[in-house]
């Protein structure tokens, strides 16, 4: 069935929110830190409230958070810095989380940093000469770095020094530079883009995955009270489901309920409720966005269900590539809509089903 065309709610159905502050790092409970470079994304007051602060307010990625922890209390118990941290997964599975959890577990500082800001190793060079001993560096986006940048960065992880080239031409001369030992966490969609060799640097690799129904219901439960709202079980079963397996989309569409139950139903946050506010975004009983169900379509109107590549279809819905595989594919991929073949993107049986399609049939003719 398809659906009305809603109007645009894209603030509500944004993958991405707004990533930290200054603020956000330490709270008014913990030192002051001056070293920490804000990002230029204003986050709101609400986006800081619902973050958690620590580890063990973490929900779900148990298999993640308890390796790390393991990592946390050995290195605190050494006094050793932590080893180097590689975070991969689609957007608003946590990796910021992690990154900003870990060194107040540990109490050090943090500083912030996005590997598409940091052009040439000059920009780079504040961070790792004001990193504290032990403290922890984020990189966001570290496949981005260009390759002067990431090559400047070897030595500083594995030895905690770093070459600079002071002059040019004949009088060009190299001096080595000693760093306190810190913690690099490094966050990427995309393991696959990183080279091997800054790969290889990391101790630490963990992959995120996306949440099951039930943590995402604790994550809504948790932070619909820090919101200092009421919603009962089936609101909150709603919203899970309509999350995508993302935290971040869960807070969104909790945010817009909450919006929707204050201006249409007395802030009373029911499943009806819920359900008219989530029929509203255009989200489906899968959870998919209007945006997750053009893309399916323009594969099977466009494109006779596949297989495609993902520049073409990119292009037929004038969006970025990137955003397809960083974004908008994972998801589908995991509810098992589309598959990658080695030809491109295709339906599956499940996809043409979603949208109320019959499936080609495939099975072999037989001659005769
Ligand atoms: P990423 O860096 O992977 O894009 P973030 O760490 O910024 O994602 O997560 C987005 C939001 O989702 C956070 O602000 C937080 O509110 C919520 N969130 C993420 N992971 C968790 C978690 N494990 N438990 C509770 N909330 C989470």
């Amino acid at each position: 069935m398809r659906r009305k065309r809603q109007p645009p709610l894209t603030s509500y159905l944004m993958p991405r929110e707004t990533i930290l502050s200054a603020d956000d790092h330490w709270p008014n409970d913990e030192p002051e830190r001056d070293d920490i470079k804000p990002t230029d994304d204003a986050s709101t007051e609400e986006d800081v409230a619902l973050r958690p602060r620590h580890m063990r307010e973490m929900v779900g990625q148990r298999q993640v958070a308890e390796r790390l922890r393991i990592a946390v209390d050995a290195a605190a118990k050494r006094g050793e810095p932590l080893g180097h941290i590689l975070l991969d997964g689609p957007p608003g599975l946590g990796k910021t989380t992690f990154a900003t959890c870990i060194p107040r577990d540990l109490g050090v500082s943090l500083q912030i940093a996005s590997g598409a800001a940091l052009a040439a190793p000059k920009d780079l060079l504040p961070y790792l000469t004001n990193a504290e001993q032990g403290s922890v560096l984020f990189v966001d986006e570290i496949h981005r770095l260009p390759k002067a940048v990431e090559e400047f960065m070897y030595p500083a992880m594995e030895d905690f020094r770093i070459d600079i080239t002071l002059g040019e031409g004949v009088n060009a001369r190299t001096v080595n530079m000693n760093l306190r030992p810190f913690t690099l966490i490094g966050a990427t969609t995309r393991t696959g883009l990183l080279s091997a060799p800054l790969r290889d640097r990391f101790q630490i690799r963990e992959h995120l995955d996306f949440y099951s129904l039930d943590e995402l219901m604790e994550i809504v439960r948790r932070n619909a009270a820090k919101l200092r709202t009421e919603l009962d079980d089936d609101a909150a079963h709603q919203i899970a489901r309509a999350s995508r397996g993302t935290p971040r989309i869960a807070n969104n569409r909790l945010r817009w309920v909450r919006d929707y139950a204050t201006s249409r139903a007395n802030s009373e946050m029911n499943g009806k409720v819920a359900g008219a506010a989530l029929e509203m975004l255009g989200v489906d009983h899968l959870g998919l966005d209007p945006q997750d169900r053009k893309y399916l379509e323009t594969i099977l109107r466009v494109f006779h269900g596949g297989p495609v590549g993902v520049e073409a279809v990119a292009h037929t819905l004038n969006t970025a590539p990137d955003t397809l595989t960083d974004e908008v594919e994972p998801f589908l991929l995991r509810s098992e809509l589309v598959v990658r073949t080695p030809r491109g993107r295709k339906l599956t049986t499940k996809g043409y089903e979603h949208l109320g399609e019959t499936p080609p049939d495939e099975s072999p003719r037989v001659a005769g």
